[in-house]
C-alpha cells in the first residue's frame, strides 16, 4: 500500500539559488535555505517538493512579446536591460525563469486541489509584457492567471501583492483584463517610482507598524473578497515589509509579517478560493531574518490548512 502523499506542494528547484558576482545585492542564497529550513524543523518532508519543468514558450507568449522572449532565449538584452533587471543575462538564469514560472503554474492545479500551494520563487511583478525590471524577467503570476483564464479553469482572479514594491508589472499586464483584479499595497515612497495602476493601490506611508498594517489589510480583503467572489487567488508574501529591511521603509515585525500571513490564507481557506503563494523580495541584512520570514508563510500555510 502506498502512503498517502503530501496534500502541501513546493514548487523547488536547485537552479532557483541562481550563482551572481560576488557581493551582489540580491539574497539568492534565500531559495536554499527556505526548504533546507522547513525540512530541517519538520515543517515538510522531501516528499512535499516537487521539481517544475520549464514553462512552454507557447504558454509564456500568452503573457509575454514575442520578440522579448526571443532575446531572453538569445541572450540579446542590451546591457541597459540587463542594468534594469539588476541580472547579468546567461541561458541558465532564463532557463531559472522558466522553470520558476512553471512552478507557479504547477501550484495552481495543486492549489485547486488541495487549498494551497507555494513557490519556494517567484512573486516576480516588475515584470512587463516587453520588458523585465527590479530583478524580474517573466511575470510568474501574470503567465499562470492568463493560463488558468485560457484553460477555462478560472473565471474571476484576484492577485494579492503585499510585497512592499508596488506589482508595476503585474498592474500593466492586466490593465484591460476585467477578469483579472490587481491589489497592490506597498510603500508609497518606495521603487517603483513611477507607478502602474492597479485596480486597488494602498500606498503606506514610511513607518506603517503592524497595527496599522494589520487592520488596513484586514478590513481591505474582506471587503474586496466579498464584492468579487473570485474562483482563484495568489498571494505574494514579500518580507520587505520588515522593520529590519534595507529597502522597505516600513516598520513591520516579523511577528505581524507572520500574522498578514495568516490573515490572507485564513480568509481564503474559509471563503474556499485556492491560493498560489510566491514569495517575492526581502532585502533584510541578516538573511537568517529573511529566510525565517519567509518559512512563516510555509508554516501559516500548514497550520491554516491543517496538515
Ligand atoms: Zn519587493
Amino acid at each position: 500500500m502506498n502512503p498517502t502523499p503530501p496534500l502541501l506542494k513546493i514548487a523547488f528547484d536547485p537552479i532557483y539559488a541562481h550563482p551572481l558576482p560576488e557581493g551582489h545585492r540580491f539574497p539568492m542564497l534565500k531559495y536554499e535555505l527556505i526548504p533546507e529550513q522547513l525540512l530541517y524543523e519538520g515543517t515538510i518532508t522531501p516528499n512535499n517538493l516537487f521539481t517544475p519543468s520549464a514553462c512552454a514558450d507557447e504558454v509564456v507568449l500568452w503573457t509575454h512579446d514575442k520578440e522579448y522572449v526571443q532575446r531572453l532565449h538569445q541572450q540579446t538584452l542590451s546591457a541597459r536591460e540587463q542594468r534594469h533587471i539588476g541580472f547579468p543575462q546567461s541561458p541558465q538564469l532564463t532557463r531559472r525563469e522558466f522553470v520558476i514560472t512553471q512552478g507557479t503554474i504547477d501550484c495552481c492545479h495543486f492549489a485547486m486541489e488541495h487549498g494551497v500551494a507555494l513557490n519556494v520563487a517567484g512573486g516576480t511583478h516588475h515584470a512587463f509584457a516587453n520588458r523585465g525590471e527590479g530583478f524580474c524577467l517573466l511575470n510568474d503570476f501574470g503567465v499562470a492567471a492568463n493560463y488558468l483564464l485560457k484553460k477555462g479553469l478560472a473565471h474571476k482572479i484576484i492577485i494579492i501583492d503585499l510585497d512592499v514594491h508596488q506589482g508595476n508589472g503585474t498592474a500593466s499586464l492586466f490593465e484591460k483584463e476585467p477578469r483579472v483584479f490587481t491589489f497592490s499595497m506597498h510603500g508609497a515612497h518606495n521603487y517603483p517610482f513611477h507607478k502602474e495602476k492597479s485596480d486597488l493601490d494602498i500606498g503606506l506611508n514610511d513607518g506603517t507598524d503592524d497595527k496599522l498594517y494589520l487592520s488596513l489589510l484586514q478590513n481591505t480583503l474582506h471587503t474586496l473578497l466579498d464584492q468579487l467572489q473570485p474562483d482563484f487567488a495568489f498571494y505574494l508574501s514579500g518580507v520587505d515589509i520588515l522593520s529590519t529591511d534595507k529597502f522597505g521603509k516600513l516598520n513591520v515585525s516579523i511577528a505581524g509579517c507572520k500574522q498578514r500571513d495568516e490573515m490572507v490564507l485564513a480568509q481564503l481557506k474559509a471563503k474556499r478560493i485556492p491560493c498560489v503563494v510566491a514569495m517575492g523580495g526581502g532585502y533584510s541584512p541578516d538573511i537568517k531574518t529573511i529566510v525565517e520570514a519567509h518559512c512563516n508563510t510555509f508554516r501559516a500555510a500548514k497550520d491554516i490548512f491543517s496538515w
